[in-house]
């Protein structure tokens, strides 16, 4: 059998249907996966530059498979994003955030990625409200990830973006420096943030790009921060650069709430 009929786009290839049906068994699996709520939200510190200190965390999203243990937004976001329950699963995640941020102590901020998906729905900030309102966290304690492709939605995402804002709630544009039209982008969109993608830290990357980016960010008046920073070299380099906000391995891995710096800065147990 061709696997798209006569006149299909792709010719059969051994392999095919073994693929289509493990993305359709994958798609039910999900769909029941939102119904009983299988995810998990861990967090990973976002802190100041020299020092280290703790300014807030980013939400990353787990699936707690029942057979094949916890897996990553690899293994199943892009799925989620093309059956559109990226939009119960990020509205899940957006929930489980915000209250979680709600009881960190010193203003600390969360941040959480949305989709497209999600960002083109009229009743996204709507839902955004309400989370903020049934937690307590105060909207500029929140901020919406979002990347390029996730942006370019035309007139109505920009509508949306605007409406957050409003909210009070901060935009990041996350993976700065590897799209398209990244300019573009933050000529025509409010962002509170950019998140130099961690190709651009020194070490993967020249210093020159991390350099321009900061001073593009300054010059705009908005925050940079750095991502995937591994090593102390990396984290010492983007401080001479000017960087003060970062993330990455080095400074700590995703964990689950209870698990992280930012809970045991709470609790009084760091
Ligand atoms: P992202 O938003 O760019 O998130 C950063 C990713 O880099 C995370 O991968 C994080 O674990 C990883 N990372 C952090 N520090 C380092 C480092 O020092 N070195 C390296 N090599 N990697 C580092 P993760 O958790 O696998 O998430 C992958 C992507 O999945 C995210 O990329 C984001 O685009 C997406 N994602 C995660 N959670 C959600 C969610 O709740 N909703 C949506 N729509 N997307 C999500
Ligand atoms: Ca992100
Ligand atoms: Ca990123
Ligand atoms: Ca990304």
């Amino acid at each position: 059998a061709k696997a798209l009929g006569e006149g299909g786009f792709q010719r059969y290839r051994p392999g095919m249907e073994a693929r289509a049906n493990q993305r359709v068994r994958l798609a039910a699996e999900l769909a029941a996966a939102v119904d009983e709520e299988q995810f998990v939200v861990h967090y990973q510190p976002v802190v100041t530059l020299p020092d280290g200190r703790l300014t807030g965390a980013e939400a990353l999203v787990r699936w707690q498979h029942p057979v094949r243990g916890l897996l990553g937004p690899g293994e199943f976001v892009s799925a989620a994003e093309e059956t559109g329950l990226i939009v119960p699963l990020g509205r899940y995640v957006l929930r489980e955030a915000t209250r979680e941020a709600a009881g960190w102590d010193g203003g600390r901020t969360v941040a959480v990625n949305v989709s497209a998906r999600q960002l083109q729905r009229e009743d996204f900030p709507a839902d955004v409200a309400a989370a903020l309102r049934d937690s307590g966290l105060p909207a500029h304690r929140l901020t919406v990830e979002i990347t390029e492709s996730t942006a370019v939605g035309g007139g109505a995402t920009q509508d949306t973006l605007r409406e957050l804002r409003a909210l009070g709630v901060r935009i990041a544009l996350d993976d700065f420096g590897t799209g398209q039209s990244t300019l573009s982008l933050l000529a025509s969109c409010p962002v509170d943030q950019i998140k130099l993608d961690r190709s651009f830290v020194p070490g993967p990357g020249p210093d020159a790009i991390a350099g321009a980016v900061l001073q593009l960010a300054r010059a705009l008046g908005i925050e940079a921060v750095a991502e995937g920073v591994e090593t102390a070299h990396q984290a010492r380099r983007l401080h001479e650069l000017g960087y003060t906000l970062a993330q990455g391995y080095h400074f700590g891995r995703p964990e689950p709430a209870a698990g992280t710096r930012i809970r045991r800065a709470v609790t009084g147990l760091t």
